[in-house]
């Protein structure tokens, strides 16, 4: 019989698990605090529990099924990708990113992608499945115990991987809800980024959670014709019901909303797009974020040159939109969102 795991368990889960077992609720609370904060790897380590009690428990449950199947250093150590594979074979990457401040975490939520941008590697094959709440919360759980002998701890996430975070909402909204509450990792939910193409549904849905996450929207485009050519989804839902939702949740948030911008030579990055984008930006709450696109094999795209660059900054910045210019890193390990992936918490 398979065991069940416990990680991605919120408290009154476990609790409920101490009780399924004969075992006070508040055992469920001592659980909780091996897993999530000492990040326990069996039930044998967990010494305030009775020793029949941690026996039945690992005959019935595991902590996780993940593992880490493969660790690469890039960046001159700035980023590290995990390969972290789950018990039916699927397998998804997530990249550490390494500052002075603190380290920031990079999650995937499926395993491939339905959305099929042309300039991504996560969609080129499809969407394979969906994550779990524990699988999302694995990946965490095992970066961050290999940096627990080291003293660190990750501080920021970011939904930016592989996948497309609001198509897979429930498990989703669940891992924010867990990695933020005093019994889990404890993580501020404003250190806590999600990353979409742009599924409108899901932002308004969002929007209504009472969660003070960052939403980062990968614009690319200012005009309707020029982004669906970049992001396919735009034909389902254009820019007018983007921008309408982006509003909305920044309204019903308190938090500006974060617009990603790849640059792309010839394709995106002329300062005539730039004022288009300074005024369909300009009721909105917002911060733009340029970054240098990253070519990718499966298409002839180019980055932006550095001249480029700083004229858009400087137009949108000269209409009053606050932008800011990022570097990519992780470029070298190839991680699998490398086109947004950017220094955070630089603001
Ligand atoms: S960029 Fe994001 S939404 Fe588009 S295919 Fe890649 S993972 Fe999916």
């Amino acid at each position: 019989m398979s065991r069940e795991s416990l990680l991605g368990y919120r408290l009154e889960d476990l609790e409920q698990v101490a009780r399924d077992n004969g075992l006070s609720a508040f055992r469920g609370r001592q659980i909780a605090r091996w897993i999530y904060l000492r990040r326990a790897s069996d039930f044998g380590e967990m010494t305030d529990l009775p020793g029949a009690a941690r026996e039945e428990l690992a005959l019935r449950y595991t902590i996780t099924g993940a593992q880490v199947r493969g660790h690469w250093t890039g960046s001159g150590g700035a980023a590290e990708k995990y390969l972290v594979g789950f018990p039916d074979g699927a397998a998804v990457e997530t990249v550490l990113m390494r500052y002075r401040h603190g380290d920031t975490l990079c999650l995937s939520t499926q395993v491939g992608c339905a959305y099929g941008c042309p300039f991504c590697a996560s969609g080129a094959d499809g969407l394979v499945r969906d994550l779990s709440v524990e699988e999302i919360l694995a990946q965490w759980y095992l970066v961050q115990r290999s940096l627990d002998p080291l003293g660190d701890r990750v501080s920021r996430l970011v939904y930016m991987g592989s996948g497309e975070p609001l198509a897979n909402y429930d498990a989703v909204v669940r891992s924010l809800r867990l990695f933020n509450s005093a019994e889990g990792p404890a993580i501020g939910s404003r250190r806590m980024t999600l990353s979409t193409v742009g599924v409108v549904p899901g932002i308004r849905a969002l929007a209504e959670e009472s969660m003070q996450v960052t939403l980062a929207i990968s614009l690319h485009a200012p005009n309707d014709y020029l982004r669906s050519q970049i992001v396919p989804i735009n034909r389902r839902y254009p820019l007018g019901q983007l921008l309408s939702a982006a509003r909305h949740y920044a309204n019903r948030t308190g938090r500006r909303v974060s617009f990603e911008y790849a640059m792309i030579r010839g394709i995106n990055d002329h300062p005539d797009l730039a004022r288009e984008l300074a005024i369909l930006l300009e009721d909105t709450p917002c911060h733009v974020n340029l970054i240098r696109f990253n070519p990718v094999q499966s298409s002839s795209w180019e980055g932006s040159d550095d001249r480029s660059i700083e004229q858009f900054r400087d137009v949108l910045s000269l209409s009053g939109i606050a932008v800011t210019v990022r570097r990519s890193i992780g470029d070298d390990i190839e991680g699998a969102c490398g086109q947004l992936r950017r220094r955070f918490g630089e603001d």
